[in-house]
């Protein structure tokens, strides 16, 4: 199997900025709210993390916000999968479960 070549019309990122990542991007799977159903949200510890960007690309949903300078979650779309928290590389993402 030989590799897809890109089409012209094919935007490729040249940086974060670019990527079709995040909540800029309104990316996310689900169209509404869906903190319904969650069981655990994610606590970020600001003093540890080192703005890697790890997680806002991960993030299936597009709902984590790094416009205001830290990771900032959307918790009307956060529907608390965790894989937030499995990707930090600085494990500063603590999943807590809701109401807590
Ligand atoms: S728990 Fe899941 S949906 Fe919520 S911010 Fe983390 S990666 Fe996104
Ligand atoms: S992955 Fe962890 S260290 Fe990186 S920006 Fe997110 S919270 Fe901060």
């Amino acid at each position: 199997m030989s590799k897809p070549k890109v089409g012209s019309n094919v935007h490729i990122p040249t940086s974060y900025d670019s990527m079709f990542f995040g909540a800029s991007n309104g990316v996310g799977c689900l169209p509404t709210v869906n903190s319904g159903f969650r069981t655990f949200h994610p606590v970020f510890d600001y003093d540890t993390c080192i703005n890697c960007n790890m997680c806002w690309i991960y993030c299936p949903e597009g709902c984590i916000d790094r416009s205001s300078g830290r990771m900032e979650v959307d918790m009307d779309y956060c529907k608390g999968c965790g894989i937030c928290a499995h990707e930090c590389p600085k494990k500063c993402i603590t999943m807590v479960r809701d109401g807590e």
